[in-house]
């Protein structure tokens, strides 16, 4: 396994995401507990002593289990990250009573890593309202006693609400989680992301590599493309090599679901194998191709925001059905109930006066109306 440097630890470059465990699928409540025993055993084994697990994931069996199945180690020689679960607004104001149960669930008298989990637009307001809600003081108090090694968040909002959070809370933040892959450099703007942290000198832990497993089983004229670079490197180490280009990257956390899949990445993680240059190239050639064949050509003019009688964010809603679009999360669709109901694409009165103005002749209305069914 390889090792960064962080803080005067040596963390693994390849860290276990907690929340696609084996069992009945991603979020899913059942845990597949003996598998998932014998990964954790073979992450402890081969250096990959990073977990990250939160209140919400499997529906909060994950922490117990994790926990659970960690006590054979001493507490000294694995990091544990969990996380504040902020991104339902009925948990904001209850940092004491989630973190206290959090340590106990994962029977741990610390975690080694805490984040606000999900910051986005839909809690940033509340994140931020330190005075009403005390999160953010409690959780650095909990820093300044050693409950707590390092502070960070994991971002799934836009650059604007990692700059809002940075502003207010970055001196304290000791890391960021963000979406990061080779499709989302450009298209989700990670690369602003990952320039921005880098003026807070915060560096950057990665979610999703691999875009939820996608990344792994691309389209065979695109893996094709890849073939006739290296005839022999799988699609996810494409995926993981792209990442060890990039030196803000710390920590990449892969929600693995199987042995095979943890052998797989541990084996790919244990060389440091940047991309040439021609190689980044390529792979950006191909992000923007399934970009494009993928999503609606949005350029963010907003020449239609101003004619919707609705007042309806089209360009913001755009980018969120392309996201659902590409992706396996829930967070997009989290994301999208930030709205009220008078700005959701359900709002849209089918009047097409975007569309007269559009110059990528987007079918606005199809795509509002669709959108509305599959949120629905
Ligand atoms: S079709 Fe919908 S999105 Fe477009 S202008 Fe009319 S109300 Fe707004
Ligand atoms: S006018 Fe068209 S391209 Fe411009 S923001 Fe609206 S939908 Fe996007």
């Amino acid at each position: 396994m390889l090792y960064n440097e962080f803080k005067g630890l040596q963390l693994p470059a390849l860290g276990m995401g907690c929340m696609r465990l084996p069992g009945d699928g991603y979020a899913k409540p059942r845990i597949e507990e003996i598998e998932t025993e014998q990964m954790i055993d073979y992450c402890m084994q081969n250096g990959v002593n990073y977990f990250d697990t939160a209140w919400g994931y499997h529906s909060g069996n994950s922490e117990p289990l994790i926990g659970r199945l960690l006590q054979k180690y001493p507490r000294g020689s694995f990091y544990l990250a969990s996380k504040f679960p902020g991104y339902d607004l009925s948990n904001l104001g209850k940092a004491e009573e989630i973190f206290e149960k959090q340590l106990e669930k994962c029977r741990v008298d610390y975690f080694d890593f805490y984040l606000f989990h999900n910051v986005c637009e839909l809690n940033i307001d509340g994140y931020l309202d330190d005075e009403k809600y005390g999160d953010f003081s409690y959780l650095l108090k909990q820093k300044q006693n050693g409950r707590i090694h390092f502070l960070g968040c994991s971002v799934h909002g836009d650059i604007h609400v990692l700059k809002r959070f940075l502003e207010a809370y970055g001196e304290h933040m000791d890391f960021c989680q963000i979406q990061l892959n080779y499709l989302d450099w450009e298209f989700q703007d990670a690369k602003a992301k990952v320039e921005l942290l880098k003026k807070y000198n915060i560096p950057v832990w990665v979610m999703e590599p691999l875009r939820g497993g996608k990344l792994a089983n691309i389209d065979k004229k695109y893996a094709d493309r890849l073939h006739a670079l290296r005839p022999n490197e799988s699609m996810p180490a494409w995926g993981f090599r792209f990442l060890q280009s990039i030196p803000e990257v710390k920590v990449v956390l892969s929600g693995m679901s199987s042995l095979a899949q943890l052998k797989e990445n541990i084996n790919i993680m244990s060389a440091h194998k940047t991309l040439t240059e021609t190689e980044w190239n390529e792979l950006q050639a191909i992000a923007n191709d399934m970009a494009s064949a993928n999503a609606l050509p949005c350029t963010g003019c907003r020449y239609c925001v101003d004619h919707c009688p609705m007042e309806l964010n089209i360009p913001w809603i755009i980018d969120m059905f392309n996201e659902i679009k590409l992706t396996t999360g829930v967070v997009p669709v989290i994301r999208m109930r930030s709205l009220p109901s008078d700005k959701q694409p359900s709002a849209c009165l089918q009047c097409k006066a975007c569309e007269a103005v559009c110059p990528q002749q987007i079918k606005i209305a199809d795509m509002m109306q669709t959108f509305a069914e599959k949120l629905n």
